[in-house]
């Protein structure tokens, strides 16, 4: 039986050890930290908990699928709870729009607020977006790429779609108002994308929300990864914790073996859920083939996450909140391009209890504040200005959203970054791997078989299809196919 050792308990690491156990893979899981779950991990704070990444979540039935490859049910291991609405988009004016989970509500509150031409727009865009979706998600999404000629004979489709367009661009299109522009265009932030110049293929995730709706897991996203580690403990997978790969050892180029402070675990086959740019950097001792893969390769940008509770209840205040800037395009060419500190970043603000009572803890209301910012190679002093940041942040929401927050505060920590970097092994910070534009997509993107070692495989963000829950276990799905093209099952 060939041993299979997965590095990082991911999302894509938790996918793919679930989905090559149940072909009968020998398999041992390996996560540095002594909780699982990586960016979806739950982080515990003077007796609060908090979802650490990960709180929309999409297509269900990819998670729901890592169970019924052993003929579970995930319903038996967690409870999703559908959102109401989807989010509320706060913009500088003070004017919001509450969108999801209706569609008639949805194109009704446009209607009201923007007139009926820009509700009948949106109807096009989301038609639009049902093209590349069907393309670009159902049948591209678990395809592997191993050459480049396998995506050459989508290009007429990928043509048609108008792929060359970027995600606000073909907003733009439609819409051509600057508060729908930003609203509706936002989705490639929630994959580490920049709306300007990620490619519109990246609309299909407008449609992937309509498809199968927007879910929390109740009691917070760390139950789906406490389901997935029960199922996996169930089924046999070896997991260590507190187990961090220093080198993967090849023999002739082929895998035999990790190393780790705890000793080296012998095995046939590798599959890497650790950052690929920061594993090419460290763990192996050679740069990627592809040449798409070896230089300049777009990170995404960081993030600054707040996690705080309250004594006061915000009734007001909905589950997902996304309030602009009064900047946006120069404020994400700062973020993504000059790389520079931002006093003035747009938030997205998380309030679990509006859809699921059990995170209102010991009657305090449990948040989380996100503010995307430029990744490590900013060089940012976080030491400095994280504290700073802190406050402008707080201020903000206190000002447009919550009042008198600051003396109601009763814990508040963040990370920054660094946490990316130094705590999550990824390149630079970047919070969601490299970019998703179209010279990074598909076969542009990381191998999910690396083509230097036999036995070398990756599963996670900077791999095909790329970023977010949905995106990730669908990598999964990819190097399951792979694997079992190589080996067979067993
Ligand atoms: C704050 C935040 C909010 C988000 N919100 C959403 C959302 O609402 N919906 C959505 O769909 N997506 C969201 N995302 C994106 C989504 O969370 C990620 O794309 C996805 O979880 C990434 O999973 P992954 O498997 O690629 O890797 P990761 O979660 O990064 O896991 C990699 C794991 O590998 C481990 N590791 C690294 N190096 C080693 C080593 N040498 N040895 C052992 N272990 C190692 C790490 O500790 C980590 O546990 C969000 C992300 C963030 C950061």
């Amino acid at each position: 039986m060939k041993k299979i050792v997965v590095v990082g308990s991911g999302f894509g690491g938790l996918s793919i050890a679930s989905k090559l156990k149940a072909k009968k893979f020998d398999v041992t899981l390996i996560e540095k930290h002594k909780d699982l779950g990586g960016r979806a991990r739950t982080f515990v704070h003077n007796d609060f908990k908090y979802d650490a990444g990960p709180t929309v979540i999409t297509a269900p039935y990819l998670i729901d699928e890592l169970f019924s490859a052993h003929g579970e049910k995930l319903s038996n291991y967690v409870n999703l709870l559908p959102v109401k609405p989807w989010y509320r988009f706060l913009f500088d004016s003070g004017d919001y729009i509450d969108y999801g989970d209706k569609l008639i509500s949805t194109v009704h509150e446009i209607k009201a607020k923007y007139g009926n031409d820009k509700a009948k727009a949106y109807l096009k865009l989301l038609k639009h977006s049902k093209q590349i979706f069907k393309k670009g998600f159902i049948e591209l999404s678990d395809e592997p790429f191993e050459s480049i000629y396998s995506m050459l004979k989508h290009l007429p489709a990928l043509i048609k779609i108008r792929f060359d367009r970027s995600v606000y661009q073909t907003v733009n299109k439609y819409l051509n108002n600057k508060n729908l522009n930003e609203a509706l265009s936002m989705h490639p932030l929630l994959v580490g994308g920049n709306p300007y110049s990620t490619t519109s293929i990246y609309l299909l995730i407008q449609y992937l929300e309509w498809k199968w709706g927007v879910y929390y897991a109740e009691g917070g996203t760390g139950r789906i990864i406490d389901g997935l580690e029960k199922l996996l403990i169930k089924k046999d997978v070896n997991i260590k914790k507190n187990t961090e790969a220093k080198k993967i050892i090849l023999k002739n180029n082929k895998v035999v073996g990790i190393d780790t402070p705890q000793g080296i675990i012998d095995c046939d086959i590798v599959v890497c859920n650790s950052d690929p740019t920061y594993t090419y950097n460290n763990l192996l001792d050679f740069k990627p083939k592809k040449a798409s893969n070896r230089f300049n390769l777009k990170h995404s940008m960081s993030l600054f996450v707040l996690y705080f509770s309250t004594t006061k209840i915000y009734k007001d205040v909905k589950h997902h909140t996304i309030i602009f800037s009064k900047r946006h395009y120069e404020l994400l060419n700062d973020i993504f391009n000059k790389k520079v500190f931002v006093s003035d970043p747009s938030l997205y603000l998380h309030r679990p209890g509006a859809t699921d009572p059990s995170m209102i803890q010991n009657g305090n209301d449990t948040f989380y504040v996100l503010a995307p910012v430029p990744n490590n190679l900013s060089k940012i002093d976080w030491n400095d200005k994280g504290n700073k940041l802190a406050k402008i942040i707080i201020k903000n929401l206190q000002e447009k959203i919550m009042p008198e927050l600051t003396k109601n505060i009763s814990d508040m920590f963040f990370v920054t970054p660094d946490y990316f970097e130094n705590e999550l092994n990824t390149y630079a910070g970047s919070g969601f791997g490299i970019q998703p534009i179209f010279t990074q997509s598909a076969y542009f993107r990381y191998g999910n078989k690396a083509k230097e070692a036999e036995g070398l495989y990756f599963v996670g963000a900077s791999t095909h299809p790329g970023a977010g829950v949905p995106g990730v276990i669908s990598t999964a799905k990819v190097t399951e196919k792979l694997i079992l093209k190589d080996y067979g099952t067993n």
